[in-house]
């Protein structure tokens, strides 16, 4: 289409519509809310509650990010006494912070030692909270919201549905519940959060994701600028970073593992914040040899953070849980003590599945060795 020939747009980029169209099951896609999960009781305690926090995992993704700013910008709009956080580093990729009601999260330093209501997303354990775990276990009551099928239902309302595309859907069936008007705000919050557990559509994207999307765009969401801020623009130090990252790659035949990995001394050179990382893993994953993507990324206490991404035939969810993490079944993360031990778990976990090849013994040639091995 020329440009000339889109449908008018206004300054944030979605149509003009006088009033967002309501929920009406008869008519509108939208997030089912038949899945026997308990909307009236985490409706029933958030209505009541006398104050409410809502806290998502640690270094947000913009599904966790969106489904918690989503249901904080309804609680807004509803003049509820809310507070939202995550855990530290309290940082957030240039990315995400200009999502609707960003601003207004306060750093953990600031929230509330208890409160009535804490609400969790997008988190499939306590430990993915880190000290907000200590103001899970002291709330009167804990809604949690996720999507993971690893997470067994760690709250006293478990809002979990591990069919749903996102954290965000659940959040989205929760303010039907609610009778929440979707403005543009919240509804650009739950589509970056839609987009994001997608891979941009590539993956979960049935019809009614699809369907449920074009209905998020209907309510106001700024799908442009999601698209933009959060995947089309990154700094360039963190592209030169990338760059290096994909030169290093290694690829291991005998396991179908490409791999790669990103020190602290790499962030300071290329004046790289660590948020701005977090999608290197994708562009692994595009390796077409390769059954299972990997990126090491070093933190700042030395401890080794392993990404995982996959297509389709190993369950990287539950390889991550048997080293203390989790996640989905192509998409899955934990955290180590070194480069060697993180690199010794992920091969070591890979050689018995294996697929039998005939040229399955070494690496690829002109290979770069880095501080993963042990
Ligand atoms: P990423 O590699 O992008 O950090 O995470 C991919 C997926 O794995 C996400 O769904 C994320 O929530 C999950 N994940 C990553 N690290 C951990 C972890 O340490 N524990 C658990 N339970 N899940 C994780
Ligand atoms: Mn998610």
């Amino acid at each position: 289409m020329s440009p000339d020939a889109r449908p008018p747009q206004t300054a944030a980029g979605h149509r003009s519509s006088p009033e967002p169209p309501a929920f009406d099951p008869a008519v509108t896609p939208g997030p089912s809310a038949d899945t026997g999960l308990p909307f009236a009781a985490a409706e029933a305690v958030i209505a009541s509650a006398s104050s409410i926090g809502l806290v998502c995992h640690v270094n947000p993704d913009p599904d966790a990010l969106g489904s918690l700013l989503a249901l904080h910008n309804a609680l807004v709009q509803q003049d509820r006494p809310v507070t939202s956080s995550f855990p530290r580093p309290f940082k957030l990729s240039k990315g995400l912070a200009w999502l609707p009601g960003a601003g207004e999260i306060v750093h953990p330093e600031h929230f509330p030692e208890t409160v009535d209501v804490l609400v969790t997303f997008d988190a499939a354990d306590l430990e993915r909270l880190h000290e907000f775990k200590h103001h899970a276990d002291h709330a009167s009551t804990l809604v949690v919201i996720d999507h993971h099928r690893t997470n067994l239902g760690f709250g006293h309302v478990n809002l979990v549905d591990p069919d749903a595309a996102s954290s965000g859907n659940v959040v989205a069936a929760l303010l039907r519940h609610m009778d929440v008007k979707i403005t543009p705000a919240i509804a650009t919050c739950l589509y970056a959060a839609l987009a994001a557990d997608t891979g941009r559509f590539s993956f979960r994207a049935d019809a009614s994701t699809l369907s449920y999307a074009a209905w998020l765009v209907d309510c106001g969401a700024d799908s442009s600028r999601v698209a933009e801020e959060i995947w089309g623009s990154a700094p360039l130090g963190a592209l030169r970073l990338l760059g290096e990252v994909l030169v290093r790659a290694e690829f291991e035949s005998d396991i179908s593992l490409v791999s790669s990995y990103v020190t602290n001394m790499d962030l300071v050179s290329h004046g790289v914040d660590r948020s701005d990382t977090e999608d290197y893993v994708e562009n692994l994953r595009m390796a077409v040899e390769a059954e299972v993507a990997c990126l090491y990324r070093e933190l700042p206490d030395g401890h080794v953070k392993v990404s995982l991404r996959g297509r389709g035939r190993i369950d990287l969810g539950a390889m991550a849980a048997r080293h203390g993490g989790g996640g989905h079944h192509d998409a899955a993360g934990f955290t180590t003590g070194s480069f060697g031990h993180a690199r010794a778990c992920v091969t070591g976990s890979l050689a018995p599945l294996a697929s039998p090849s005939p040229s399955a013994t070494s690496p690829a040639p002109g290979i770069v060795r880095g501080p993963c091995d042990t």
